[in-house]
């Protein structure tokens, strides 16, 4: 059993979630301190795929990743009853002749053979989606409701440790002794996603702002068999509803609807699908990224109690289940962290 220590935690978005998931199973002591407004995880379409489409690669780590995020939110969902994580295939619709020789190349080779299935006859003529180079469908893919995943999330927690619905005033931290508002805690943790460029201690560790926006439709036409990718992607969720996404806007923390992101998707899903359908809703978030596309994560060089778990980018929903289990065996056990992610790549 690990020494109980003290933490306040600042964000209830994934990353905050999972690491307070995982500090409370370490026997720990959490306050989770979120201002109610979350502007990625709750946005998120929650997809998790193993590949890389645009490099035709694997996702980094996803052989250590996957299965934990797999287990995790199972037992998330067991534990809420409510429904978090739905296996679902994608079906990548080629661009190209080049890509699906690429494919080809790939689908037999040690490590890809895992996620990618062989292309059959089937898969050439697959007729459900606009289809001008042939297709090929992903193993092991997934998605999160990202709602339920929260709710579901808070729930957990609010049931082991206290949840403040507030907005925390850096003002009133005390770096040097880890308090707030007077009280001493052992650790208090920055889980605050792209709001991160408010927090004094951390701001200079660089988290950058990728916009995103992204689509409901209703389809009564559309197949809900799989999800489809293509420049964009087309994520059945149930009841004849998709989400249609997402866009990329880097280094812009603006977020506004606009009508070119909304025309940039609806001329996209064209090369999916010509069928009918009509949007029911149209959403705007903030990813936080990082230069190197890679986690941030570790202890303030001055105050080693402050401690920032951020950047989980675009595949967040894959990475962090298993990433905050290792921030909190470095923490509690001191192993050590993968270097790749780790604070000091950034400390000159
Ligand atoms: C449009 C879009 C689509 C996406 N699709 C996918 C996808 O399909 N698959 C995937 O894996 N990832 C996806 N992502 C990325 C994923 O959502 C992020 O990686 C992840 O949600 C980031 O989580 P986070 O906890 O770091 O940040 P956030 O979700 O932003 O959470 C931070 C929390 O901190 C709180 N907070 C911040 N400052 C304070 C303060 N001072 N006081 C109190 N509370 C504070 C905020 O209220 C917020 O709730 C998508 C993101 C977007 C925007």
């Amino acid at each position: 059993m690990t020494e109980k220590k003290e933490y306040l935690i600042v964000g209830a978005g994934l990353s905050g979630i999972c690491m307070a998931i995982h500090l409370i199973k370490n026997n720990h002591s959490i306050t989770l301190i979120d201002s109610g407004e979350n502007f990625s995880t709750a946005v998120a379409a929650g997809q998790i795929n193993p590949l890389v489409f645009r490099r035709m690669t694997k996702s980094w780590r996803v052989d250590d990743y996957l299965p934990y995020a797999e287990k995790f939110y199972t037992d998330l969902e067991i534990d809420t009853e409510l429904p978090i994580y739905f296996p679902i295939q994608i079906r990548r619709m080629f661009s190209s002749a080049h890509e699906k020789v690429m494919w080809i190349e790939k689908q037999n080779r040690e490590g890809f053979s895992d996620y990618l299935e062989t292309i059959t006859s089937e898969d050439d003529e697959y007729d459900l989606a606009q289809n001008d180079f042939g297709s090929g469908r992903i193993k092991k893919s997934s998605y999160v409701n990202a709602v339920n995943f929260v709710e579901g999330g808070k729930n957990w927690i609010k049931n082991r440790a206290t949840i403040l619905t507030e907005k925390l005033d850096y003002s009133l931290i005390e770096p040097s002794s880890a308090s707030y508002k007077g009280k001493k805690y052992d650790f208090i943790l920055f889980c605050e996603g792209s709001h991160n460029s408010d927090n004094p201690w951390f701001n200079q560790f660089i988290v950058e702002h990728t916009k995103g926006e992204v689509l409901t439709l209703k389809s009564d036409e559309i197949s809900e068999h799989e999800s489809l990718n293509r420049k964009c992607f087309l994520l059945p969720i149930g009841n004849k509803l998709f989400r249609l996404g997402a866009t990329y806007v880097w280094n812009t923390p603006d977020r506004t609807l606009t009508q070119d992101a909304k025309d940039d998707l609806l001329d996209k899903v064209k090369l999916l699908t010509k069928k009918s359908f009509e949007v029911v809703d149209h959403q705007v978030g903030i990813r936080p990224t990082t230069p190197d596309r890679r986690p941030i994560i570790g202890k303030h060089p001055t105050f080693k109690n402050l401690l920032l778990f951020n950047g989980l980018g675009t595949k967040g929903y894959l990475m962090a289940p298993l990433l905050a289990k290792e921030f909190v065996d470095y923490l509690d056990f001191d192993k050590e962290l993968d270097k790749e992610v780790r604070i000091e790549r950034f400390i000159k």
